[in-house]
């Protein structure tokens, strides 16, 4: 078990990440996380935008909701977006308290000092928790330097970030300060949102190194199983599992969107990183008719680009957008 920084939560080393639960039906939802929950898993993870993912997890906790460690999340950055939101979450999992509540995604400093203002987000969290809605406040997100910030002006009770085998760049700082200010790790995207197919020394990986809870997204029994058992045998990677990883990345190349986005804004109006969502949600996690209808609900459409390059210029990675677009177009267009 692992200590969840200063908050006396001990948590299973391998948590439930909450959005593949979308895709399975209600009665398949409630046993997948009632298995998890008998292999030992205490920690769910979900989010307002994972449509019906909070009530999926209510159902399968029902009779056990002191067993297991509640956490959701938002994108609402207004005192009043954030009140609504935290009602609701409440009646979705069909509980009286969530144990720890989340700023999602916070992308850039603009949304933070949203958050942080007179009537921000933060305001009705701290409301929420006197009154016994909520235990403790988080922050997530996909940019160091923007979390860094954030942990320096609001006193935070844990921080999640995407980590994995492929992403380890430009996080020593931020996990340095997480750790300093003894703060709970939540490691999402143990697999690159599906990217690296070596799953079980991709978590390994992570599970060795004891930063905090990683949260891969299960959606299937054999996984809920599978996890559980790697994370009551955690040791760190046999050199033939390394190589083996090595060889996953390299046949991957680097060319996948980590949502970061540095390409924004678009002057087409292009919300370029939930065309790559989308289109991760469709190839790499199956939501064939969640992606397409997102993809069509969205105002612009990756077919809009005018192939000026200026986010290509932008983004760290180096991605070719543009073809990228082109692609995402074909595949949910
Ligand atoms: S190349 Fe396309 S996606 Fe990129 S900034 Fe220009 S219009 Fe937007
Ligand atoms: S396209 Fe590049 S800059 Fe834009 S979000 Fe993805 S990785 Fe980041």
């Amino acid at each position: 078990m692992i200590d969840f920084g200063q908050t006396g939560l001990s948590l299973f080393p391998v948590g439930f990440g909450g959005i593949p639960l979308q895709r399975n039906t209600e009665e398949e939802a409630a046993e997948i996380v009632a298995r998890a929950v008998e292999q030992g898993i205490n920690f769910f993870d979900s989010a307002r935008a994972y449509t019906d993912s909070e009530h999926k997890i209510g159902l399968g906790i029902k009779g056990k909701r002191d067993k297991v460690v509640l956490a959701t999340k938002t994108m609402a950055r207004t005192a009043a977006e954030m009140a609504e939101d935290i009602e609701i979450s409440l009646r979705q999992f069909g509980t009286d308290y969530i144990d720890l509540y989340q700023c999602h995604n916070v992308r850039s400093e603009e949304e933070l000092q949203t958050l942080l203002s007179s009537k921000g987000g933060l305001e009705s969290l701290v409301l929420a928790q006197r009154a016994g809605k909520i235990g403790h406040i988080g922050i997530t997100g996909h940019r160091p330097e923007l979390l860094l910030k954030a942990l320096k002006e609001f006193p935070f009770t844990s921080v999640q970030f995407p980590y994995n085998y492929l992403e380890q760049e430009n996080k020593a700082e931020l996990i340095g300060l997480a750790r300093e200010l003894r703060l709970g790790i939540i490691i999402m995207k143990p697999l690159a949102g599906g990217a690296i197919r070596e799953a079980e020394p991709a978590l390994r990986f992570l599970l060795a190194q004891r930063l905090g809870v990683v949260i891969p997204g299960m959606d299937r029994l054999v996984q809920v199983e599978q996890n559980a058992r790697l994370a009551r045998d955690i040791r760190p990677l046999t050199p033939e599992e390394t190589e083996g990883l090595n060889r996953d990345i390299a046949g991957l190349g680097q060319d996948f969107c980590r949502r970061c986005e540095y390409c924004q804004p678009c002057p087409a109006g292009i919300n370029i990183t939930n065309m790559f969502l989308f289109e991760g949600y469709y190839s790499r996690y199956d939501l064939h008719q969640w992606a397409k209808e997102r993809y069509e609900a969205s105002t612009v459409k990756a077919s809009a680009c005018t192939k000026c390059g200026q986010c290509e210029d932008k983004c760290p990675y180096s991605l070719p957008i543009r073809e990228k677009l082109e692609k995402v177009h074909e595949l949910l267009g």
